[in-house]
C-alpha cells in the first residue's frame, strides 16, 4: 500500500508519495492559498491526485496547522485563519471520495521522528515544536497518543506563571507566551528597546541584557519541560521548530530541565530532530 502525505503549511503545501518500505517515490511543493478555504481544498486534492496518478491503492494523511476538535470535528487553534471552524477533514473526504487521516503538526512531527528520525530507537517519545507557537505530541510504540479529549501533549498551554502574560487561548501565563519565537523577541524588545529577529538575538552575547534574557528563557524552558518529564517520564524528548536550532538548549537548556525534575536520577535525552522541515510531510504519510 502506497502512502500519500500532505503537509499544509502557512505559506507552502508539500506532498510526498512513499512506497510500503517508506521509500520516497515522489515529492512536490506548491504555495498555500492561505486566505481562501475553497482554494486550500482544491490545492490539497489536486496534489493528492497528482502524486497518486500511477498507484492503485494508497492512503492519505494530512498534517494541518491547528487541531481538530473531538467535540465538533472542526479545525481550531490554527494560525491559517481561514481554516478555523471549517470541517476540513470532512470536506476533503467528500472531494477525494476517500477516508483520510488528519493530525496537527506536533503529532505529525512526533510520529515522523519516532518512526524514521532521531527517536526511532525509543518507544516512548515526546516531540516538541517550538516556533511561532509551542506544541507537543506523544508517541508510544509508534502510535500517537491522543488522550480522551484529543489534547494530550499540549504543553504549550500549561500554565507557567499564574498571573502571567495573556495568551490567545484565553488563559494567562501559558508556556507559549514565554518561549515561542515571537514571545522571546518581545521580551528582548522590552529589555533593550530594540526589535530584532531571534537568530540575531541569540548571537548578541555582548549585549549587557543578554545574560538576563537568556536566563529567563532557560528558566521557562526548564520548568516547562521538567513538568512534562514529571508527568510523562518519556524515553526521549525531540525538539523541532525554528527554536530547535538554538545550540544552548542542548547544553544549558538540558541542565536547566534536569535541575527542575522531581528526581535525582534524570537522564532523559533531549535531542535535536533529524528530519528538519520534512517531518510534517513524512508524519502525514505515516498516519496510516
Ligand atoms: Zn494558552
Amino acid at each position: 500500500m502506497y502512502k500519500v502525505g500532505i503537509d499544509l503549511g502557512g505559506t507552502k503545501t508539500e506532498g510526498i508519495l512513499l512506497d510500503d518500505s517508506l521509500n520516497i517515490i515522489e515529492r512536490k511543493r506548491v504555495s498555500t492559498p492561505r486566505n481562501n478555504y475553497q482554494e486550500i481544498i482544491e490545492t490539497i486534492s489536486n496534489l493528492t491526485i497528482d502524486l497518486s496518478t500511477n498507484t492503485k491503492e494508497f492512503t492519505v494523511g494530512i498534517c494541518t496547522p491547528g487541531a481538530i476538535s473531538k467535540k465538533t470535528g472542526l479545525l481550531k487553534n490554527s494560525n491559517t485563519q481561514c481554516l478555523i471552524g471549517k470541517p476540513l477533514k470532512e470536506d476533503l473526504e467528500k472531494k477525494l471520495e476517500k477516508k483520510i487521516l488528519m493530525e496537527n503538526d506536533a503529532n505529525c512531527f512526533a510520529i515522523a521522528e519516532a518512526t524514521m528520525g532521531v527517536a526511532k530507537n525509543y518507544s516512548f517519545v515526546f516531540g516538541v515544536i517550538i516556533g511561532t507557537g509551542v506544541g507537543g505530541g506523544i508517541v508510544i510504540n509508534r502510535q500517537i497518543h491522543h488522550g480522551r479529549t484529543n489534547i494530550a501533549g499540549e504543553w504549550g498551554h500549561h500554565t507557567l506563571h499564574q498571573n502571567g502574560k495573556q495568551c490567545y487561548c484565553g488563559k494567562k501565563g501559558c508556556v507559549e507566551t514565554y518561549i515561542s519565537g515571537p514571545a522571546l523577541e518581545q521580551d528582548w524588545e522590552e529589555m533593550t528597546n530594540n526589535h530584532k529577529p531571534l537568530p540575531e538575538i541569540i548571537i548578541d552575547f555582548d549585549n549587557p541584557k543578554f545574560v538576563q534574557w537568556k536566563q529567563e528563557f532557560l528558566n521557562n524552558f526548564g520548568t516547562g519541560l521538567a513538568n512534562v518529564i514529571d508527568i510523562l517520564d518519556p524515553d526521549v524528548i525531540v525538539l523541532g521548530g525554528g527554536l530547535s536550532n538554538i545550540g544552548f538548549l542542548y547544553s544549558d537548556g538540558i541542565k536547566n530541565v534536569y535541575e527542575k525534575v522531581f528526581s535525582d536520577l534524570v537522564d532523559t535525552p533531549i535531542l535535536k530532530n533529524s528530519l528538519g522541515d520534512s517531518a510534517g510531510v513524512f508524519g502525514a504519510a505515516l498516519l496510516n
